[in-house]
């Protein structure tokens, strides 16, 4: 992976855009002289270009935070836990009765045999399970494991790491066989899911995002006493934890997506199930998903193709967004994931190794759900350089910009934009058409999207105003930064903006 062969990227040494302010205002300014008071997007970009070749990477990415975003339609939620919530919300759940441990030794209680990559694989530390699991274990393994509670910092430091990809030996072996096995009973907890999910529409409503379209799960969700919660049961938790007041003070607009594991045994069965679930928990769920190794042949796409077509004989209206491309070697998989019905491809890392299929989705009714994050951290790219996002970008291939899993590499969606602007060059006017991609082909109802994209073009054009005014006002002074940025482009603890920085005129 990148950060093993590459070197991290440097901080860019700039002499600062705060610096040149006096000029760059005036130079604006006169752009703008006449103007009426909004600035025409022509005036925002050419103001943009001279901003990104003077800003340094810290004003950069306070404007990117700053700036009015879209929706993040990419997005895992039980990846999406961040660091600082993680703790707190496992044992907020005693409240409810669930109580949890983890393994933090490993004493040879099974020392002959043991699935390494099951369910419930014996060599792994940091395996989390609630009361209920845990008794079942065998007394000598019930010793390997503490409370949560009862972590000294130390533990409690490395049960936190054990679940990002922070590491330069890390990628994706790490990713796939051991962070979701070691969310344990965590991944199964309802209560924890909702509270995560209102944590990142507070995260993302900060960021300046409208919509959030998360995958999210429903199947064998366990009750504190070890029983079965139905997915109807699970889903009304859901929906009764985002009409709280914390959920609806966001402004964050949320629908969901299910998603099974394609290569599992049971694949089409899940599909089927879930599929249905969708069709009767509308309100909420909008779509299915398809996720898990692509290189694990057992998932190729057109495995489901027959499944499919005989759900599409009983239901009506429920989407399909599927992981396809996201893949070493080239192959078919964004094509055949069309012909299931997808009309959202999940990453199409190798789409570009496809010609006739891009120059069918060029200016095209699909899109592509780029996460240029996950790509590298997971080792599907070992540079930007290799990334094909700005090739479907700049050849008419609708694309948005997407979080994936941003609690493993923790990250957030301005840290995407940051890497867009800083590896590619983006210009305003491609940041504002990622952000509409990211309304405009999202499967919200018809009317919430037209109020979503008509509360975008209004944020965009009171931001636009403000920008013209005084552009030092539109820098985040709130901005917080993640680890991926610091440990990548040396980014790191963003201090609250100077006040000189803020108050220059
Ligand atoms: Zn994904």
């Amino acid at each position: 992976m990148t950060e093993r062969h590459t070197p991290p990227t440097p901080p860019r040494r700039r002499r600062g855009w705060a610096g040149g302010l006096c000029l760059a205002a005036a130079a604006l300014l006169a752009v703008l002289a006449g103007g009426a008071g909004a600035a025409a997007p022509a005036d925002t970009g050419a103001w943009f270009e001279r901003f990104k070749t003077e800003a340094t990477d810290e004003e950069l990415y306070r404007f990117l935070y700053a700036m009015p975003k879209g929706g993040d339609l990419h997005n895992h939620l039980s990846g999406s836990v961040l660091d600082d919530w993680f703790y707190e919300l496992a044992l907020a759940q005693g409240e409810r009765g669930y109580h949890f441990y983890t393994r933090v030794r490993i004493d040879n209680c099974r020392p002959y045999g043991g699935d390494a990559f099951g369910p419930d694989p014996y060599l792994l530390l940091f395996l989390t399970l609630q009361e209920s699991s845990w008794q079942q274990l065998s007394p000598c393994e019930q010793g390997e494991f503490e409370r949560l509670e009862d972590l000294d910092a130390g533990q409690r430091r490395a049960w936190l790491d054990s679940m990002v990809l922070d590491k330069a030996h890390e990628g994706r072996d790490e990713f796939f066989q051991t962070h979701w096995q070691r969310m344990g009973d965590l991944y199964l907890n309802p209560y924890f899911t909702a509270d995560a999910l209102v944590r990142n529409m507070q995260a993302f409503g900060r960021e300046g995002l409208l919509y959030l379209e998360t995958m999210i799960g429903v199947l064998g969700f366990l009750n504190p006493d070890g029983s079965r919660l139905t997915p109807d049961e699970v889903a009304a938790i859901y929906r009764e934890r985002l009409r709280e007041a914390d959920a609806v003070a966001t402004g964050v607009a949320v629908k969901l997506q299910v998603a099974i594991l394609r290569f599992a045994p049971n694949a089409e069965e899940m599909l089927r199930t879930l599929y249905a679930f969708v069709a009767r928990n509308r309100d909420l769920f909008v779509a299915v998903n398809m996720v898990g190794r692509e290189d694990n042949d057992k998932g190729y796409p057109l495995r489901f193709l027959d499944t499919l077509r005989a759900l599409r004989r009983d239901y009506h209206g429920v989407r399909l967004s599927i992981h396809a491309g996201e893949v070493d070697e080239p192959n078919d998989h964004v094509r055949d994931t069309l012909l299931l019905g997808a009309d959202r491809i999940g990453h199409g890392v190798n789409l570009i190794t496809d010609p006739d299929t891009m120059r069918l989705m060029r200016h095209g009714p699909y899109l592509v759900e780029i996460n240029l994050i996950s790509n590298l951290l997971l080792e599907y790219v070992d540079d930007y350089a290799q990334h094909p996002f700005p090739e479907y970008l700049r050849t008419g291939i609708p694309v948005a910009l997407s979080t994936d899993d941003r609690g493993m590499w923790d990250s957030n969606l301005t840290d995407e934009f940051f890497v867009a602007v800083r590896e590619f060059n983006l210009s305003w006017d491609e940041l504002v058409l990622l952000s509409r991609n990211s309304l405009s082909y999202s499967f919200a109802p018809p009317p919430l999207k037209t109020e979503l994209l008509s509360r975008y073009a209004l944020r965009l054009a009171n931001f636009e105003r403000r920008l013209a005014g005084n552009p030092a006002v539109v820098l985040a002074t709130d901005a917080r930064s993640h680890g991926f940025l610091c440990r990548r482009y040396a980014l790191c603890d963003l201090a609250p903006a100077s006040p000189e920085t803020e108050e220059t005129p």
